[in-house]
């Protein structure tokens, strides 16, 4: 840009970013980044006084969790996958172990020691993410997922793998002594293999994962992304807040790396290799295997035939395979998995105020047809959401106050909503009709006038609901939506406060608002309260 050129609100703006930071660093108030705050462990106090993550970094310092409580807490919600349970709970005690033993000692900072970064395989939805957001829960560290493919080399198009790092910081509340201890996920990891292509190895790919490797082993990372004025924006508020810069990078020495992939090609690769030569099968072993079940037998030589760096890959060391679900298992989600999709279901009804219960055969039919749609546990999800999306739309707007799903729900859902709805004919009539009452009182409440629906206004209105699959609010807001204003001139014309609303002014408001409203300004002030209808009547004959 030249000179003279004219300066954009932007390049403003950053200049006064610039003057405050530099303003903030000049002031003798303001401690200097390289003067920690705690002599211990480089610590700052976290910003503000947050007494929730107080407690999840007392609970990273006294960490004393044993892999077989970890196992135990993922059965609560992780069901099958036990080999996955067992080595990722090894893997974290240890991992979190070594942070709490370099806080106590900092000098075991300065030791080498060999990071348990994960790599996760095995098929889609069969609680690989799940698995590490259970653990990140249970032992209060914040947790970013973000797929591999999202990254380039450079970060120009794309982003930057050190965007993971940030959000990280972000997902801690900004608290960077939480966020150093966090876990990143990246899925799709297969995707940035260097493999070979039309025009020789996948340069990207590898770009990404020498990245990666950086981030993996140990560096600072600055929080302010050069692209980031949101993040840059937030800087500037905590200055305001806290009279202090932000710390301005967070080190990656602590944070825990989970990459994973379904690997197809990698499972396909594996079994022609053993296949031509059986190791780890017997010739003996004529089981017929799925293709990911290979993926267990995969050796670091097969992860760099694949397309990963030999120093991507060694710093993985910990490595366990997924285990696909069967329908069987998609039962026992939803039949023990706390948090399961159906523990969700039949909280969404309950914010309604209906209770829903589901049978086992059910239970059954969905899993049959959650396994057909072949993406592990997730196709639970898509089944529940078909079989009940007339349910969660009607049921919440009817008088159904529990119902029970069965198997013939599952087959056949548009039938049982309706016969459902059949048998709760009455009780829906009676809902109807008092919403027509709680409608009179609000409108009372409102402007102090009387709406005296008579029996037959309120059956239209009943029919008009039902009929035109209308909620009585939109009926309301349709047919008195003038009232108000009409009534309250009447009311001034003549005193009256009551009025009887008749079947024939449901049937046309408008034009018998208009006619009460004409005949208002004929008719002398009154003082009772008495009926349009007898009103009009006795003036017409
Ligand atoms: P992925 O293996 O692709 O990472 P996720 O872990 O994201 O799959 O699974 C998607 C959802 O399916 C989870 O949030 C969880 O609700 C459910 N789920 C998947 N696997 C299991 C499992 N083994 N036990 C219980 N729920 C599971």
């Amino acid at each position: 840009m030249s000179a003279d050129e004219p300066k954009s609100p932007m390049d403003d703006w950053q200049k006064q970013f610039q003057d405050i930071l530099r303003q903030a660093h000049a002031n003798p108030l303001v401690r200097p980044d390289a003067a920690p705050a705690s002599a211990d462990h480089g610590e700052r106090p976290p910003p503000g006084d947050d007494a929730a993550t107080a407690e999840k970094l007392r609970r990273i310092r006294e960490f004393n969790l044993k892999p077989r409580d970890i196992r135990d807490y993922l059965d609560r919600y992780v069901i099958q996958q036990a080999e996955a349970k067992k080595v990722l709970a090894v893997a974290i005690c240890d991992h979190y172990n070594h942070v709490r033993q370099c806080l106590e000692n900092p000098a075991l900072r300065k030791r080498d020691y060999a990071k348990q970064n994960i790599i996760l395989l095995g098929p889609t939805g069969v609680g690989k993410t799940y698995l590490m957001r259970c653990i990140s829960r249970l032992i209060g560290v914040p947790f970013v997922k973000s797929d591999a493919t999202k990254f380039s080399e450079t970060g120009y198009v794309g982003h930057d793998v050190e965007d993971l790092v940030r959000d990280l910081a972000r997902s801690a509340d900004g608290n960077v002594d939480l966020a150093q201890y966090g876990i990143i996920y990246i899925d799709e990891i297969d995707k940035i293999a260097g493999a070979p292509t039309s025009y020789g190895r996948d340069v990207s790919g590898r770009g990404v994962q020498v990245n990666l490797l950086k981030l993996m082993e140990e560096t600072d990372v600055s929080l302010q992304s050069q692209t980031d004025l949101l993040g840059q924006m937030e800087a500037i508020m905590q200055l305001q807040r806290s009279g202090q810069p932000p710390r301005r990078t967070i080190n990656t020495r602590h944070i825990l790396f989970i990459v994973s992939g379904a690997f197809d090609r990698l499972a396909e690769r594996v079994k022609q290799r053993v296949s031509v030569a059986p190791i780890g099968f017997t010739q003996t072993d004529k089981t017929p295997r799925a293709d990911y079940e290979y993926l267990k037998l995969a050796q670091t030589r097969d992860f760099i035939d694949f397309g990963f760096e030999p120093e991507f890959i060694g710093r993985l060391p910990v490595r366990v395979t997924c285990d696909a679900l069967t329908a069987a298992d998609l039962q026992q989600i939803m039949l023990t998995s706390e948090d399961s999709i159906l523990a969700q279901y039949r909280q969404d009804f309950s914010g309604y105020g209906i209770d829903f219960t589901i049978t086992k055969e059910a239970i059954a039919e969905i899993a049959t047809r959650a396994i057909l749609e072949q993406t592990g546990a997730r196709g639970l999800m898509t089944v529940m959401e078909q079989v009940f999306r007339n349910f969660k739309f009607q049921l919440p707007s009817t008088a159904v106050k529990n119902f029970e799903a069965d198997s013939d729900t599952v087959t056949d859902p548009e039938s049982a909503l309706k016969s459902l709805l059949r048998k709760n004919q009455r009780s829906q009539r009676n809902l109807l009709k008092s919403e027509v009452a709680e409608f009179a009182r609000r409108f009372k409440e409102e402007h102090a006038l009387d709406l005296v629906f008579s029996d037959e206004a309120v059956d239209l209105l009943v029919e008009l609901s039902t009929t035109q699959d209308k909620t009585m609010r939109t009926i309301f807001s349709e047919k008195f939506r003038d009232f108000q204003h009409g009534l309250k001139l009447i009311s001034k014309n003549t005193g009256r406060t009551a009025f009887e609303i008749t079947r024939a002014i449901v049937e046309a408001p408008d034009r018998e608002l208009s006619r009460w409203v004409v005949e208002s300004f004929k008719s002398p002030p009154e003082s009772g309260h008495q009926k349009p209808d007898a009103g009009d009547r006795t003036r017409e004959e």
